[in-house]
């Protein structure tokens, strides 16, 4: 779950220094035993969205490094989209039988303190109850289901975006975006999964698949006409593109020379166990990789979209615009002699630091 890239100075400050955090808050309570850190990347955009996790983090120091990582992501993900948001995220330290509804309350206190700069929504190990508690006492919560008002399920939209990126780096690749005949293989059908594999039966892909239950991998095939195969056999498939929808980091050293692709395009956050070195060797091994942060970008759009008073079908709208972005990027790449994932942050930056400058007269 969390990466263990190593760090030059692993102090708090060194920590914070290295991602280049504004704001990292500590938020303690003695009474319901809350150990939460809200990370706040980068508001030059605008307020720092993003999820709230709950993990048992063996320790403090795991819990930090994993905030800071990412709410660093939340902010690239937001500027490459095109939004008005900033980076921002939060873990609570400990596990689920932690959760009381007098804890999750006094974090939300903790978010409302900081005034709307961090937006809050749902993430790993929270439901919509729990944000229901938290809503309780913050109205910087969003991501929330439609009967609260809310945007509801991002997944959907996730996938229709991770499709786009899929068929754009698909284009980059094989010279045409159709995906009709071509064999893919999804590690991971779950909820964003199983809308993506909607999009991919409906072209006509050849659809390979796996899941860590694999009952739920045995429905999926059934259901889209696909081959189930065993959890690690995923990454020996003779396929055409490989779509990570489950975990981070499965582009690493073991795998990479497995994969027998020419596109890796998913929605898992963070498939690149080491930017800098599994970027470039996948460039080496001749893969078009669209960037994780810039395709999975669908549901970040959505929940924008509440924040701003828009609709599904505008944030579907937004959503498709990934096919273009992909298509700039990998361009970008290759121009600039770089791997996709490199090109897709120095885009991000480039936009904040435009906007930046925009913002700098009264
Ligand atoms: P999910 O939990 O519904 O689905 C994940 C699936 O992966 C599950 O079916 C799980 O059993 C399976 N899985 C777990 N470990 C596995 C393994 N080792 N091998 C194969 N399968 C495994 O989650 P989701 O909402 O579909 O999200 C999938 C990924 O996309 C996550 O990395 C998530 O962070 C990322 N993501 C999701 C959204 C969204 O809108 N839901 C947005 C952006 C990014």
């Amino acid at each position: 779950m969390v990466e263990t890239k190593a760090l030059a100075d692993t102090s708090v400050f060194g920590q914070i220094a290295e991602y280049q955090h504004e704001q990292v808050v500590f938020c303690h309570d003695h009474e319901t035993g809350l150990r939460a850190i809200i990370g706040i990347h980068n508001t030059v955009l605008g307020p720092a969205l993003g999820g709230t996790r709950l993990w048992h983090y063996a320790s403090d120091a795991e819990a930090l490094h994993d905030v800071l990582r990412l709410s660093r992501g939340m902010t690239y993900k937001a500027a490459i989209s095109g939004l008005n948001l900033g980076g921002g995220k939060a873990v609570i330290i400990g596990d689920k039988s932690l959760k009381t509804e007098a804890l999750l309350r006094k974090f939300g206190r903790f978010v409302q303190n900081l005034n709307g700069k961090y937006i809050t929504a749902e993430d790993v190990n929270m439901t919509t109850k729990d944000m229901e508690y938290i809503r309780m006492e913050t109205k910087h919560v969003s991501g929330l289901p439609e009967s609260m008002g809310g945007s509801g399920d991002p997944s959907p939209v996730t996938a229709y975006g991770t499709y786009m990126g899929m068929k754009a780096a698909a284009k980059r690749a094989f010279g045409s975006d159709s995906l009709q005949g071509k064999r893919v293989a999804m590690q991971g059908v779950g909820h964003v999964g199983t809308y993506l594999l909607e999009y991919l039966q409906k072209e006509g892909a050849r659809l390979v698949l796996t899941d860590y239950y694999p009952e739920r991998a045995q429905q999926a095939a059934a259901r889209f006409g696909a081959t189930a195969v065993d959890l690690d056999d995923i990454y020996d498939q003779d396929v055409d593109i490989y779509s990570p929808c489950a975990l981070g980091a499965t582009i690493n050293d073991d795998t990479i020379s497995r994969l027998k692709c020419q596109v890796i395009a998913g929605c898992a956050n963070n498939q690149l166990a080491e930017e800098n070195v599994h970027g470039p060797a996948l460039v080496d091994r001749g893969i078009v990789y669209a960037p994780d942060f810039l395709i999975n970008a669908g549901g970040l759009i959505n929940v924008y979209s509440e924040v701003i008073g828009g609709s599904r079908q505008s944030a579907l709208t937004q959503t498709e615009k990934i096919y273009d972005f992909t298509t700039q990027v990998l361009l970008k790449a290759e121009q600039e002699g770089t791997h996709p994932q490199a090109a897709a942050i120095r885009q991000a930056e480039e936009r904040i630091a435009a906007i930046g400058k925009v913002k700098s007269t009264y």
